[in-house]
């Protein structure tokens, strides 16, 4: 008996583009350029908003995590961005997922506030210490993103490690850990969203913008609340360039 081959993934033509953000202020810019249109929630008992539309004939979906229902503040990290991955990819099918947002940037890998990063390698987790040798895979993440060298350059961003914790500031063993692992992007989402899409299959790429410097004597709170506005701006532009070069033709995996 012949059963048929797996499809090659690489040869995927993406139809479908699902953008996932924490930040309400990082979505927006988005939104606005692409004229996207709110939707019912996805999930009401989640509600992250759902934002729809489409370019050309690549159909777009943002999705932005909404707030804490006790504190109205932004769902950050992990567990919201787990949460919103798995229900984007069964509840809307995306060919690929990006998750677009702000990050710590570290001036020893020449980032600077504003610099973009498309994410390069495996990404990480950084605050998950489970000192027993069999979990330390688990504990460092190193969940594979899809290589996207073309995406990259019309966003106009430059390939970096990317690496996930869910705390704004950074430990000693922290610190030595990006050192180590060369990171270019600290942020709060981009692996957990990594992990589910590897799980289902979905190919996945992570857009940073940088809003503060890890490695600098200023507490990163201050910069990101100094930078955020701008560099949400500068995001929001080079994410309208990466969505019309997808929809520019229609783009397989392998192309990105
Ligand atoms: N006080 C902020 C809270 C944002 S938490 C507010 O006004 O809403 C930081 C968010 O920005 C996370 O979603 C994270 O992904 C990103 N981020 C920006 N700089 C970061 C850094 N230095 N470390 C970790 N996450 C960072």
């Amino acid at each position: 008996m012949h059963t048929a081959p797996d499809p090659d993934p690489a040869e995927t033509t993406i139809e479908r583009v699902a953008v996932l953000y924490a930040l309400a202020s990082e979505a927006e810019p988005l939104i606005e350029r692409l004229m996207l249109a709110e939707q019912p929630a996805v999930d009401p008992a989640l509600r992250p908003r759902h934002f729809a539309g489409t370019v050309g004939t690549l159909h777009v979906d943002v999705l932005v995590n909404g707030p804490d229902p006790r504190c109205g503040t932004d769902r950050v990290g992990t567990d919201a961005a787990t949460l919103a991955a798995y229900m984007t990819i069964r509840k809307l099918a995306p060919d690929l997922v990006l998750n677009a947002g702000t990050c710590g940037g570290f001036a020893a890998r020449g980032g600077t506030v504003g610099s973009l990063y498309v994410s390069e390698g495996p990404l990480l987790y950084h605050d998950r210490r489970i000192p027993i040798e069999r979990f330390a895979l688990q504990a460092a993440g190193r969940w594979p993103a899809t290589p996207a060298p073309r995406l990259a350059a019309a966003i106009g961003a430059r390939p970096g490690v990317v690496s996930t914790g869910n705390s704004l500031d950074a430990t000693d063993d922290e610190l030595a850990f990006f050192e180590r692992e060369r990171v270019s992007a600290k942020d709060m989402e981009a692996c957990a969203i990594a992990q589910v899409c590897a799980q289902c299959g979905v190919p996945f790429v992570a857009v940073k913008a940088v809003t503060d410097l890890v490695d600098h004597p200023e507490p990163v709170q201050d910069a990101f609340l100094r930078n955020l506005r701008t560099v949400c701006a500068l995001l929001g532009e080079r994410m309208e360039a990466g969505v019309r070069w997808l929809a520019a033709h229609p783009r397989r995996v392998g192309e990105l």
